[in-house]
């Protein structure tokens, strides 16, 4: 059996980094089996789906690196579907679901029902007042169908309903993660497959899609594990067979709570924004909930993909660690050569006209300070064109009686080299040569000096700073940073 997995995503907002590990564990799967990765989109409830959601969930998926085989795609700004099972969007299909429902109906497995929102609600009260859990009890159950149809002729609302078998035993669910479950037979009632306004519910959709769509295997969250049993009894009654699936483990933030979707700062945009890089993201994400059953933390894609196995999957929660991604981070921006480092740092550099080949001869003296790439091109602008401003907290450390006089002497000195940049050992020259003369050493050389190069006191090293910037700018901010003494 050829694998196909899919990762399905309801466009209700950014892509949380839930749903990108979900998408992750699937990609890994199709691409160690020679599968294929499928892109589905889940679009049918209209008071959730956002289509302005869509683009900028792809765009993050893609930006992470996977790729998928079939599905939806966007081609110069237009959201198209590509793939022997088109259309992948479900709004899109509402005719097959329809049909599919239909189907059930014909077989006796589903039921039009018309009952109100303020019956089901009655029934719910009651449950709840008497201490039972709810499930619904339609009177249309066992209506004949020459019936129901004659009442929707008269022009009655309605929707349809799973006619859920009646069993003494639990449903069992064979899963990949978790083994052999099983779920009470009191647990489901009739569920909806089809709405009043014509849509289909998500069970429903995503039974008919997995299978018509040759799906093999569903890795995703817990949440979904009750969807399961539905969507099984669905694809049983439809005379399909269902994919097998796997419940990953649920996610939880640092203070042990479940990783909401609250904030926004649990969006791959995010990260994304904040200069992660899309190689250590994955690494991350792809250690919560799977174990690769060795010490080594950080993998490349091509190694998550040799090593990606169910065996290391596991259902204890998984903690968020923000600490263990930043050193994942640094780990991966380490790796990178200066050419793809100097490409990855260019966005954040944006809006400071720099050149790749400045931002390649900066970097091998100063990558051993990079966490992220935000912060890496702070560290880089202080050295560009632009970058150089006296800030607030120099102005204390310029006011000293000596600061003049070690700037006059600095500017001295550079003004006399010949060269465009300094060496170590010129500057160490000079060091000592204040030292002697004017009896200027340690923070009252060291403080003012820093004001003079980076516009604070703290900050950068000085002796990478007097030896990467060129002379020229030596003076020029050594003559700005004078007019504050
Ligand atoms: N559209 C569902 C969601 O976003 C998909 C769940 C699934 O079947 O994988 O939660």
């Amino acid at each position: 059996m050829s694998v196909r997995v899919r990762f399905a995503p309801s466009p209700t907002g950014y892509l949380h980094v839930g749903g990108a590990r979900t998408a992750l564990f699937n990609y890994l799967f199709a691409k160690k089996h020679q599968g294929a990765f499928i892109l589905r989109v889940e679009d049918t409830d209209q008071d959730r789906n956002q289509e302005q959601a869509l683009i900028p969930l792809l765009n993050s998926l893609k930006w992470l690196g996977l790729d998928w085989d079939e599905g939806v795609t966007i081609q110069e700004k237009l959201i198209k579907s590509k793939g022997p099972y088109a259309p992948y969007r479900q709004k899109e299909r509402l005719s097959i679901y329809k049909e599919k429902a239909l189907a059930l109906i014909k077989k006796d497995k589903a039921y039009y029902c018309f009952m109100s929102h303020e019956e089901e609600s009655e029934q719910k009260q009651k449950a709840i007042k008497a201490g039972r859990s709810f499930r619904v009890f339609s009177p249309y159950r066992n209506w004949t169908l020459k019936s129901a149809e004659e009442k929707i002729q008269q022009g009655q609302k309605f929707c349809i309903r799973f006619k859920t078998p009646e069993q003494n035993q639990n449903y069992p669910l064979a899963d990949l993660v978790r083994g052999n479950l099983s779920f009470p037979s009191d647990s489901l009632g009739d569920f909806i497959l089809i709405r009043s306004d014509g849509f289909p519910v998500y069970n429903f959709s995503c039974a008919v899609d997995d299978s018509l769509m040759k799906i093999s295997h569903i890795f995703r969250g817990e949440e979904h594990l009750s969807n399961t049993v539905k969507q099984q009894l669905i694809q049983k009654a439809l005379g399909f067979s269902a994919p097998q699936a796997g419940h990953l483990s649920i996610i939880l933030d640092k203070d042990k709570k479940k990783l909401s979707k609250r904030s926004g700062s649990e969006s791959v945009q995010h990260y994304k924004k904040e200069g992660y890089l899309p190689s250590a993201l994955i690494n991350f994400l792809s250690l919560l909930g799977w174990n690769p059953k060795t010490e080594k933390e950080f993998f490349y894609k091509k190694e998550l993909i040799e090593s990606f196995n169910i065996e290391g999957l596991n259902s204890s929660s998984a903690v968020f660690d923000e600490d263990k991604l930043l050193w994942l981070n640094e780990e991966h921006i380490k790796s990178l050569s200066e050419e793809e480092l100097a490409q990855a740092l260019m966005p954040f550099m944006k809006n400071f006209q720099t050149e790749i080949s400045e931002l390649k001869r900066l970097i091998p003296a100063l990558r051993s300070g990079f966490k992220t790439l935000k912060q890496s091109a702070q560290i880089l602008n202080l050295f560009l064109e632009g970058g150089f401003e006296v800030k607030e907290s120099a102005l204390e450390v310029l006011g000293w009686p000596s600061s003049k006089k070690l700037l006059e002497s600095w500017l001295d000195f550079l003004k006399k080299a010949s060269k465009d940049y300094l060496t170590l050992e010129e500057f160490k020259n000079f060091q000592k040569a204040v030292q002697k003369e004017r009896a200027i050493k340690g923070k009252e050389f060291f403080m003012p000096l820093r004001c003079a190069l980076m516009g604070q006191p703290e900050g950068v090293e000085i002796k990478l700073l007097v030896t990467l910037l060129s002379r020229d700018k030596l003076i020029k901010r050594a003559e700005t940073a004078l007019k504050q003494t």
